[in-house]
C-alpha cells in the first residue's frame, strides 16, 4: 500500500514509523524540520508520557476518554517507553509518574523517531504543505501539495490543532476533514491561563502560590476544585491548577465566573484563628499590616489588608474578634472575577476537532471516507498536563499506522 502521513508531529512520527513496517510511506511536513512542537514540550525537556496504568491514564483525559480506550490498551505508556528506549533514548520517571528523556532534551525524542524513519525508508518531504485531499466515491485517491495529485491508498491526517501556530499547527486538518464531510467540534483553548476582571490581581503579578486550594464557581455551583500550585501574571492567573481548571470550563460561558483561592486549605478555621492569635500576641504593638508578614506571602499583604476592611495602621491589640474573623475569611476566600480564557493560540492543547463519532476507535479510520485516518490533536480528544497529550498522539498514531 502507498501511505501518506500529513504532519511530522508526535502523532505523524509514530503513524509513519508504524505504517512503514509493511508499506511504502511518505511523510509530508510543512515546516523545515520534524517535531517542531515536541522541541518546546515540557519546557524543552519533553514530558513524553505518564507511567501509569491505562485505566488511571484515561481518568486524566478531559474529552472523550472512552473513544481512546482501545488505542490506549493497544499501545500504552509502557509500550511507548519501551519503543523510545529500544530506539536509543533512555527515559526517567519523575514526580507524578511524568516521564522525560534522561538527557532532559526534548530534541532527543524527535531524534529517536528520525532514526526509526530513516531505518524504515520513510520518505520525508519537509517544507511541503499539503493543500488538499482528493477522494472519489467515498474513497481516498490522493493528495495535493501543489497542482498535481499524488496517488495514495491511505492518508493519515496528523496536523494537530490550533495551539502555538508558529509550530505549524494551524488547523489544516479541520479544513480537510470538513471538506470531506466530517463534523468539527468547535475548537477551544485548553490548558491555558485565565484573564481576570478588574485591577486588583495586578498587585500580585509574579506571585507563585504553592499548596493552595482553588475553586471555580459558576454562580453558586462549583465547576472545578483543585489543590496545588498557581501563579499571578500580567493578565490574571496561570500555573498547574489553573491550566487543569481551564480544561473543565472551556465549553462554558466563563464571563463572570468566580475564582476562589484558599491560601491555607490544609488548616481549618479554628486552627487558623489560633495561629493568627498567636502571631498577633507576638506583635501586639505593631500596625496591623506589619503584623501580617509572618502569616502571608509579602506580595499578598496589601490586598488582604484592603479586603479585610481593617485599617492598615490599626494596632494589633485593638483588633476585635469580628475583625479577626473577617481576616480569616479573606485568607480562605481570596476571590476574583474571571473574564475569559486566554486565546486558543496560547492553549497548551486545543480541545475540539474531528468528531469521534465519525472515527473507528480501533483503527482511527474515518467512518465516512475509506482509506482516510486521523491521529493526535486533530481529533476531538484532550487531556490534562502530565504527559497525557503526547501519549494520546503516540497511541492514536500507532493505531492509525497499523494495517
Ligand atoms: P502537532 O504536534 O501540532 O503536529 C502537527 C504537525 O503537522 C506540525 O508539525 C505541522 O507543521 C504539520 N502540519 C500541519 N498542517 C500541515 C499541512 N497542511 N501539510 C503538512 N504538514 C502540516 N504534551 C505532553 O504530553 N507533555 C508535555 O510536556 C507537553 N508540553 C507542551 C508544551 C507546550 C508549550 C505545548 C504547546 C504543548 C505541550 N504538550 C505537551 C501538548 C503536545 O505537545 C501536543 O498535544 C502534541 O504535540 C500534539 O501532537 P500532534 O502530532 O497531534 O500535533
Amino acid at each position: 500500500m502507498r501511505v501518506a502521513v500529513i504532519g511530522g508531529g508526535a502523532a505523524g512520527l509514530m503513524a509513519a514509523a508504524t505504517a512503514s513496517e509493511n508499506n511504502e510511506v511518505v511523510l509530508f511536513e510543512k515546516n523545515e524540520k520534524l517535531g517542531k512542537k515536541i522541541y518546546i514540550t515540557g519546557k524543552g525537556r519533553c514530558n513524553v508520557t505518564n507511567a501509569c496504568a491505562a485505566d488511571e491514564f484515561l481518568k486524566n483525559v478531559a474529552t472523550n476518554p472512552k473513544f481512546l480506550t482501545s488505542a490506549m490498551y493497544s499501545f500504552s505508556s509502557f509500550d511507548l517507553m519501551e519503543f523510545i528506549e529500544t530506539n536509543g533514548t533512555p527515559l526517567k520517571t519523575e514526580r507524578g509518574n511524568r516521564v522525560f528523556p534522561v538527557s532532559d532534551k526534548a530534541s532527543d525524542v524527535t531524534k529517536c523517531f528520525e532514526k526509526v524513519l530513516l531505518q524504515s525508508d520513510v520518505r520525508i518531504r519537509l517544507n511541503t504543505e499539503v493543500k488538499e485531499i482528493v477522494a472519489e466515491s467515498g474513497e481516498i485517491r490522493g493528495l495535493k501539495p501543489a497542482d498535481e495529485t499524488y496517488d495514495f491508498d491511505k492518508i493519515i491526517i496528523c496536523t494537530g490543532g490550533l495551539s502555538y501556530p508558529s509550530t505549524g499547527s494551524t488547523g489544516d486538518g479541520y479544513r480537510f476533514a470538513k471538506k470531506l464531510g466530517h463534523t468539527i467540534i468547535r475548537p477551544v483553548a485548553s490548558l491555558t491561563g485565565l484573564n481576570l476582571k478588574g485591577d486588583e490581581y495586578k498587585s500580585l503579578q509574579g506571585l507563585t502560590l504553592k499548596n493552595v486550594g482553588v475553586k471555580i464557581l459558576d454562580g453558586q455551583k462549583v465547576v472545578h476544585s483543585d489543590f496545588g500550585e498557581m501563579l499571578f501574571t500580567h493578565f490574571g492567573v496561570s500555573g498547574p491548577v489553573i491550566l487543569t481548571g481551564s480544561a473543565r470550563i472551556n465549553r462554558l460561558n466563563t464571563d463572570g465566573m468566580k475564582l476562589s483561592v484558599d491560601l491555607k486549605p490544609a488548616i481549618n478555621e479554628e486552627l487558623l484563628d489560633a495561629r493568627i492569635l498567636r502571631d498577633f500576641g507576638e506583635n501586639k504593638n505593631k500596625d496591623f499590616s506589619n503584623a501580617l508578614y509572618g502569616l502571608l506571602p509579602r506580595a499578598a499583604v496589601g490586598l488582604i489588608v484592603e479586603r479585610s476592611g481593617i485599617r492598615a495602621d490599626k494596632k494589633v491589640n485593638e483588633i476585635t474578634a469580628a475583625e479577626r474573623k473577617k481576616l480569616l475569611y479573606t485568607r480562605k476566600n481570596l476571590d476574583f472575577t474571571i473574564d475569559s480564557l486566554r486565546p486558543i493560540e496560547e492553549g497548551v492543547v486545543t480541545a475540539g476537532g474531528v468528531n469521534v463519532k465519525e472515527i473507528n476507535p480501533k483503527t482511527m479510520e474515518s467512518k465516512l471516507i475509506k482509506g482516510l485516518f486521523f491521529a493526535g490533536e486533530v481529533i476531538d480528544v484532550d487531556a490534562f498536563t502530565g504527559g497525557f497529550n503526547l501519549q494520546i498522539a503516540f497511541s492514536t498514531g500507532r493505531a492509525a499506522g497499523k494495517d
